[in-house]
């Protein structure tokens, strides 16, 4: 049997390396005259794993190598702001909950030529900022 209508929505990207067109998530749906003389509606939604793996909503694209990330994978430099993927993302801290992202760039600026100490007192300071009065 023909259906009434089609509808297909598309979320697609451009590629900022290949320029190829990906598809992020992808609906279609269909409304048909039934055996009944009813007319029903089917959809269908589907989704496309992100680049890191996940299935969660869309968090950014790595500036780097361009994998899309889902939002708690996905993050940005803290160092030059830019959107950065899991994979290429640095992590500096003292535990799991005081963690600075920087992408590699960063990372080497600020691990290369100096010493822990000095790392420590740019975590630190990256943690006091927020408790500052004004
Ligand atoms: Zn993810
Ligand atoms: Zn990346
Ligand atoms: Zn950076």
């Amino acid at each position: 049997m023909k259906p009434l209508r089609r509808k297909k929505t598309c979320e697609v990207t451009h590629d900022p390396i290949t320029g190829q067109e990906r598809i992020l998530e992808l609906t279609q749906e269909e409304d048909f005259l039934s055996d009944h003389g009813s007319v029903d509606s089917a959809g269908l939604h589907q989704r496309y794993f992100r680049d890191c793996g996940c299935d969660g909503p869309i968090g950014g694209r790595c500036f780097e190598c361009g994998a899309i990330s889902c939002k708690s994978c996905h993050g940005r430099c803290h160092n030059c702001q830019k959107p950065i993927c899991l994979a290429h993302s640095k992590f500096l801290g003292t535990n799991s909950q005081e963690r600075v992202r920087l992408c590699g760039c960063c990372f080497e600026k600020i691990t290369r030529k100096q010493n822990w100490t000095k790392i420590h007192k740019f975590i630190l300071s990256i943690f006091v900022e927020g408790d500052k009065d004004g």
